[in-house]
């Protein structure tokens, strides 16, 4: 694939020759056509994956196909610092190199006066953050009423640094015919949300980032190791469902819980690489039929797994990574089925909490089983299947999780969910 495949005009062309472009990336190849189609879109990518091009090539693809009758505002790039504000506007300033099109820059800590100025004189594009952007707005010397194209670059991070009723204001005084286009490095529910209120039927361009439907609660449940098993009998104890799927980090630990699940009396399936081909066909058919309702797998043999009956996802052994966390809970509430994931967490997994909650942009909240008896001794059982199956964690603890380290475990929980830790 090479961007001479897209109808873009020969000057912009040029420039991706010159910028040294050979070949779109995969979110551009994925969102350039929407794009240039006029549509709306949401677009997940990671960071570094080329997403700014993927809205400024199309964007000043629209700008030339139809020149403006003189100067005035025709794109709108709201991003969240002013750091991204540069690097954006350098970007279009190579793409555009060989047009007349200009953009500026609006973002605070510098004065207004030079900003105004570019302002007044009409850019066809403004990259700005929100703020400063509305101090401008209210000098009344912006006009806006020719917007044909609002993009949102950092959606997420916009939304976790309170920016949410900025963006609003600033919506509020643009036209609602135009095209918008949203860019984000992770999903949340909070971003689904948050498009729906600004993109009409956009088109969704995900790469190489699953989007958690936003259907599923997620819970986590803070368990001393030695009493991951007893936690677990209890949990599934208080659920009714016929189809709960239960992760563990190996194999080896796989086969552990499975165990232990039938001798508690379950009907339990298991899914791993070591069992054949045709056992793992007989567990997941039993499991999708629901005359196994509990399915036991790994990370590897659950891959590509999709049964619409899912109603919790529990991870015995939490995620090495955020995507495998995404990837796991992405097995329940689906198509609009609720769905909950409970997630069993040791002292060793404060690092990995951390790290899910900054890709899926929120908190995961924490939450003891009441009637739980959390001071209990370790059972035979919980001697083999406790633990995270890692070594031993060398994180701080979670804020929210410093009460595991509490010798009064339950009254420390209680006092941090109190003042909110
Ligand atoms: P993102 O916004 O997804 O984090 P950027 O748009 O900042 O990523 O792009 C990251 C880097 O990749 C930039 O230096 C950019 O110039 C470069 N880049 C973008 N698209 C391509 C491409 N098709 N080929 C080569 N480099 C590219
Ligand atoms: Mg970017």
């Amino acid at each position: 694939m090479t961007f001479t495949q897209f109808p873009l005009d020969d000057r912009v062309q040029r420039a991706i020759v010159a910028a040294g472009f050979q070949t779109p990336t995969p979110i551009q190849a994925a969102a350039i056509p929407v794009a240039l189609a006029g549509g709306d879109l949401l677009g997940t990518a990671q960071t570094g994956t080329g997403k700014t091009a993927a809205f400024v090539l199309p964007l000043l693809q629209r700008l030339l196909a139809t020149p403006a009758a003189g100067p005035r505002t025709r794109a709108l790039i709201l991003l969240p610092t002013r750091e991204l504000a540069g690097q954006v506007h350098e970007a279009i300033r190579q793409l555009a190199r060989f047009t007349k099109l200009r953009s500026a820059t609006v973002y605070g800590g510098v004065g207004m006066a030079p900003q105004e100025r570019a302002l007044r004189e009409g850019a066809e594009m403004i990259v700005a953050c929100p703020g400063r952007l509305l101090d401008h707005l209210q000098r009344g010397y912006v006009d806006l009423r020719a917007l044909e194209c609002l993009i949102l670059d950092e959606a997420d991070r916009m939304l976790d640094m309170g920016f949410l009723p900025d963006i609003r204001r600033i919506v509020s005084q643009v036209p609602a015919a135009r095209q918008t286009m949203l860019f984000a490095a992770t999903f949340a529910p909070d971003l689904d949300r948050f498009a729906a209120q600004i993109l009409r039927d956009p088109a969704r361009v995900a790469v190489g980032t699953v989007a958690p439907a936003s259907t599923v609660e997620h819970t986590v449940y803070p368990v001393p190791a030695h009493l991951k098993m007893a936690l677990l009998l209890a949990l599934l104890q208080r659920i009714s469902s016929d189809a709960v799927l239960i992760f563990t980090r190996t194999k080896h630990r796989a086969d552990k819980v499975t165990a232990a699940l039938r001798r508690a009396g379950y009907a339990v399936g298991v899914l791993h690489a070591d069992r054949t081909q045709k056992e793992r066909q007989r567990a997941l058919d039993a499991f999708r039929a629901g005359t196994v309702p509990y399915l036991v797998a790994t990370d590897i043999a659950a891959r590509g797994l999709d049964v619409s009956t899912v109603s919790h996802v529990i991870n015995y052994d939490i995620p090495e990574n955020a995507d495998t966390y995404i990837h796991r809970i992405g097995r329940t509430g689906r198509a609009e089925r609720n769905g909950d994931a409970f997630t069993l967490v040791t002292t060793e997994d404060y690092d990995i909490v951390r790290v899910i909650e900054r890709s899926l942009g929120e908190r995961l909240p924490t939450q003891t089983l009441d009637g739980f008896n959390y001071q209990q001794a370790a059972t035979a059982m919980d001697a083999r299947t406790g633990g995270s199956g890692r070594g031993a964690g060398n994180g701080r603890p979670h804020p929210g999780l410093a009460y595991l380290s509490s010798p009064n475990y339950r009254a420390a929980l209680e006092a941090a969910r109190k003042t909110g830790g």
